[in-house]
C-alpha cells in the first residue's frame, strides 16, 4: 500500500515569515504532499542567545496565527519542549514509530542542508525523512546539487530539490527591521504582524538598548 505523505517544516521561527509559508506550500504542491507539519522547536542548540527573541509561546501563537487559513497545514508542538535541547532525530524516530503509515517530507532551506552534517546522528535522520531542500542565499543550483550529491553518497540520504525561486527574507532580517523601526508588512501575515505589534515583540534589538 503507498504511504501518506506529510511534510515537516521545523524551525525557531522568531518570527514565521511568508518564506517559511511558501516552502510549505510548495513542497505540499510538488510532492503531494496530504499535510505540511509546522513544528516550532523549543530549544535550539545552535541558536543559545535568547536576547531580542521572542519565547517559545510567542512562536507557537506566531505559527498558528501564520497558518490558520491554510487546511492542510497543521501546527505540532512535537519538537516545543521547554527544557533540553530538541533534536531532530528523536523527533522523526517519534513520529516513524507512531505513524508506521507515514513517509515524512523534511522541508528545509540551503542553509540547513550545508550544516546538515553536523545535526546529531545524520544518517539517521536520513534513514528517516527525505530531505527537501530550497535555495537561499543566491546559493548556485550545482552547489545545491554537489552538497545533495555527498550526502546522498555519506549516508545514503534521498534529497529532492524543491523547485522554488530565491527568497530573500530570514526571521533575523526582520527581527532587526523591526528593532529599527522598520515595517516588516507582507513578509509575515497581517495576523503576525498585529501580534508582534501588539505584544511589543522584538522592538528591543538583540543588544538590548535599540
Ligand atoms: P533566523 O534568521 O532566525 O535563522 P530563518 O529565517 O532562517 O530565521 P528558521 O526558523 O531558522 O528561519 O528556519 C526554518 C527553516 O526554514 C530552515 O530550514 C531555513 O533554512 C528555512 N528558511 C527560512 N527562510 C527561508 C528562505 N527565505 N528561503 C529558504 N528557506 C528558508
Ligand atoms: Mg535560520
Amino acid at each position: 500500500m503507498e504511504k501518506r505523505r506529510v511534510g515537516i517544516m521545523g524551525g525557531t521561527f522568531d518570527p514565521v515569515h511568508v518564506g517559511h509559508l511558501i516552502l510549505g506550500e510548495r513542497a505540499y504542491e510538488q510532492f503531494q504532499l496530504e499535510n505540511v507539519l509546522f513544528m516550532p522547536s523549543g530549544n535550539p542548540p545552535h541558536k543559545p542567545d535568547r536576547r531580542g527573541r521572542a519565547a517559545l509561546l510567542e512562536r507557537i501563537e506566531m505559527v498558528r496565527l501564520a497558518i490558520a487559513g491554510n487546511p492542510h497545514f497543521t501546527l505540532s508542538l512535537a519538537e516545543a519542549h521547554e527544557e533540553g535541547y530538541t533534536y531532530t532525530r528523536e523527533t522523526l524516530e517519534r513520529l516513524c514509530a507512531e505513524h508506521p503509515d507515514t513517509e515524512y517530507y523534511f522541508i528545509m532551506g540551503a542553509d540547513s542542508l550545508f550544516s546538515f552534517e553536523n545535526w546529531k546522528n545524520p544518517e539517521r535522520i536520513a534513514q528517516l525523512a527525505t530531505l527537501v531542500v530550497a535555495t537561499r542565499d543566491h546559493v548556485n543550483e550545482t552547489e545545491l546539487e554537489l552538497t545533495a550529491e555527498r550526502l546522498e553518497k555519506l549516508y545514503g540520504a534521498k534529497i529532492r530539490v524543491l523547485s522554488t525561486p530565491n527568497l530573500d527574507i530570514s526571521s533575523q532580517m526582520l527581527r532587526e527591521w523591526i528593532a529599527e523601526g522598520k515595517s516588516a508588512r507582507y513578509y509575515v501575515p497581517d495576523a503576525v504582524l498585529r501580534y508582534i505589534h501588539d505584544t511589543k515583540l522584538y522592538q528591543q534589538g538583540a543588544d538590548g538598548n535599540v
